[in-house]
Parts: structure tokens; C-alpha cells; sequence
């Protein structure tokens, strides 16, 4: 399917509305019957009927199909946040005494749901450094149902080969999701790739505009119904007509955003990759990087993200740097219009929260801006620290 039918068409029923361009907001949470007859049909197929918005809402529908069919799947179920949606893909997948194998350094909400959440449901984690695929077959025990990956990893930008896992969880009947979030579906397709679910936090790429909060999961439409039908209706963490439709807005730049955004990176990566001050840049597209060949080969484009470990042999120093950065927002999240910087220390605030990585560790996002007006403000701020 044509990337830009999908955006700009695939699920828009125009004639039905008007022909408006922009699709209806149906802010509506209920839907009415004529007859017993219809209201008894919509009760046993909600899953493809509208008869309450904790189910189907039309908004919501149209950026459903536009989300499976950019990431190759069958069908697409979206949530309130990205953690609505991870959560509801890891839970569809495990009971009471089942064992998930998990990569290090996850999105940090996904590992407290692994690692502190399910215990209490008797289900039980072993993490995993994911870029040896031996590290996960040592990990299989005979009740792990689930491998949860996420490639390229929150800060440290690490990969997994995915066909590799997946054909691993074939043979021992174990599922994988994967947060797919920091590709973006337009640079990574894991399904491809044998992976069965798919997630995103929309809130980043997908709105791209640092105003609204999403999640979808992708997948084959047995798991989707079997989400919708457990997890969705039960746990209720669903989107809001109005918040689908500014997503299928973002969806509309996402193509010209994530070549901008690819490309100003790449520039300014260049450019911290060979400055005195810069220990080492933690970015797999990079010749150097020990997965070079493997993100090569599995993803489609690098994205906005890296980490810098900085030349810093004190933690003020490392403060320094991020405090003199003038065009650079702190800040959690990413996948807007403004660039960002996020010093690992700052997790170190809680025990709670607190990273194993190191010090030194900053994490950017590359924005819209112009890379050269960035690169400016990295320099003068590398020359502070
Ligand atoms: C932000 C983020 C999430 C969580 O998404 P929310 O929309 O904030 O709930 C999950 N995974 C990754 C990789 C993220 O960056």
C-alpha cells in the first residue's frame, strides 16, 4: 500500500461527511439503536460495531487503520497513552506464573510494569541484554510466554535482531511485542520481522507536536479482538475522538517531519562525533557502532535520538553542559517540533526512578530547527562544560 494513501486517504469515508477534508470529531460516547434487533447485533459484534465509545468510536477507526496499515498489520487498536498501550499488549499475553524475558534498559514505565507490577500477579521477569541472541535462549524457561523487546532502547539506543528473536519465540511458543516507538513505523516494520505486537507511544512521532497523548498496539486481528475483548474493555484505557483526530493530523506532515528530522540529526551527530569533548555518541547509524551493520539492515532510516557520554569527570560538570544549552528544551518525552536534552542524572532524584547508567550520559532529541542553529548552541555550551 502507498505510504501516502494510507495518510491521506486509506479509512477517510469523505463522501459521508460532507467531503470535508478534515475528518468529523464523532464526540459522542454512545450510539443509538432503531431496533431490539440492531441493539442485540451491535452487543454480540461490538468489536466491529459503534455502539459505545469504551469500544468503537469513528473517529478513533479511521486512525486505527491508518496505524495497522502503516506497520503491516492486520489490525490496530489505540489507547489514552503509550503505556495504555504497552500495558494492555504485555497483560494479553501472560497469567499467574508465567515468566517474561525482557531487554535492559526498556522505557522506564514498561520495566516497572515488568518488574514491580506483575510480580504481585505472580508473573515473573528476567532481563536481558538484547544485542546476543544467546542471552535470550539462556533466558527461555518452559513457562516464559512472553519476550519483550524494544529497538533502538530508550537512552542507550541499543538494537535487537528481531528476525533472530522472533524465530527464537516461534520455536518455543513464546509472543514478542516490541515498542516500536523510536523507529517510528515509517523506519522500522517489525512484523516483517516474525514480531507479533507492535506498540507505539503516538504521543511522540505520531503527534508529533508535544500536545496530546496516545498509544496503539498493532497486530494480527486475533490478537487485536483478543485485546479489545479483555484488556480494552475491561481496563477502559481508551483514546478520545478528539485526540485521534489531532493524530491523524500529525500523521499528515509525518513523512516530510521524520526526513527532516533524520537528516538534521545525522548532521549534528557528525558533528559531536568528532568533538574533543565527547567521549562517545551512542547512535547505531554511525560506521563505528558495533550494530551499524544490523541497524543498516533492519531499519529503513535512523530517527531523532542519541546519547552522548560526555568527557566529564564530575557530575557538575555533566549539569554545566545541559544548564548553558539555550535552544535545547529539558525535558522528558520527544517526537516534537523542539529539540531536547534530558541528563540521565536527573533520574538519580528517587530510588524509585533511578537509572544504572552513568553520569556522564545525555540524552537528545533533534527537532525541526535548523541543525546549524543547533550545532551553534551545542558548541557554546560544550565550551562552558
Ligand atoms: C513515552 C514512551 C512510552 C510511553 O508513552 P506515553 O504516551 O507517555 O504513555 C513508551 N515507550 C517509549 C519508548 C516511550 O518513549
Amino acid at each position: 500500500m502507498d505510504l501516502s494513501y494510507i495518510i491521506n486517504e486509506l479509512g477517510e469515508e469523505r463522501e459521508r461527511y460532507f467531503n470535508a477534508v478534515a475528518p468529523p470529531i464523532i464526540q459522542s460516547s454512545n450510539f443509538a439503536n432503531r431496533t431490539v434487533a440492531e441493539m442485540r447485533h451491535k452487543m454480540q459484534h461490538e468489536a466491529e460495531e459503534y455502539l459505545y465509545s469504551r469500544g468503537n468510536n469513528p473517529t478513533v477507526t479511521i486512525l486505527e487503520k491508518k496505524l495497522a496499515a502503516l506497520e503491516g498489520a492486520e489490525d490496530a487498536i489505540a489507547f489514552g497513552s503509550g503505556m495504555g498501550a504497552v500495558a494492555a499488549a504485555v497483560l494479553s499475553q501472560v497469567k499467574a506464573g508465567d515468566h517474561i524475558i525482557c531487554i535492559n534498559h526498556p522505557y522506564s514505565w514498561a520495566k516497572t510494569l515488568m518488574r514491580k507490577f506483575l510480580p504481585r500477579f505472580g508473573v515473573n521477569l528476567t532481563m536481558v541484554a538484547g544485542d546476543d541472541i544467546e542471552n535470550f535462549e539462556v533466558a527461555i524457561r518452559p513457562n516464559t510466554t512472553l519476550i519483550y523487546l524494544e529497538s533502538p532502547t530508550s537512552f542507550t539506543f541499543e538494537l535487537q535482531d528481531l528476525a533472530a528473536v522472533a524465530a527464537l519465540a516461534k520455536q518455543h511458543g513464546c509472543s514478542t511485542i516490541i515498542d516500536n516507538s523510536f523507529a517510528s513505523p515509517l523506519h522500522q516494520n517489525p512484523i516483517e520481522y516474525g514480531i507479533d505486537l507492535v506498540v507505539h507511544s503516538c504521543t511522540k512521532y505520531i503527534g508529533g507536536h508535544s500536545d496530546v497523548m496516545g498509544g496503539v498496539v498493532c497486530g494480527s486481528r486475533e490478537n487485536i479482538y483478543k485485546i479489545f475483548k479483555g484488556e480494552y474493555m475491561t481496563l477502559g484505557a481508551v483514546m478520545s475522538p478528539h485526540d485521534a483526530w489531532l493524530f491523524i493530523r500529525g500523521l499528515r506532515t509525518l513523512p516530510v517531519r521524520m526526513e527532516r528530522v533524520a537528516a538534521s540529526t545525522r548532521k549534528v551527530v557528525e558533528y559531536l562525533a568528532r568533538h574533543p569533548k565527547v567521549e562517545q555518541v551512542l547512535f547505531p547509524f554511525l560506521p563505528a557502532h558495533p550494530q551499524y551493520e544490523l541497524a543498516q539492515r533492519q531499519m529503513r532510516n535512523n530517527s531523532g535520538q542519541f546519547s552522548l557520554l560526555l568527557r566529564a569527570d564530575k557530575l557538575a560538570q555533566a549539569d554545566r553542559f545541559c544548564d548553558s544549552l539555550q535552544h535545547f528544551l529539558m525535558a522528558a518525552s520527544w517526537g516534537g517540533h523542539e529539540s531536547l536534552v534530558f541528563p540521565i542524572s536527573a533520574t538519580y532524584a528517587s530510588e524509585e526512578m533511578k537509572s544504572d547508567l552513568p553520569f556522564n550520559l545525555v540524552r537528545f532529541y533533534i527537532g525541526l530547527e535548523d541543525p546549524d542553529y543547533l550545532i551553534r548552541d551545542l558548541e557554546q555550551a560544550l565550551a562552558k562544560m
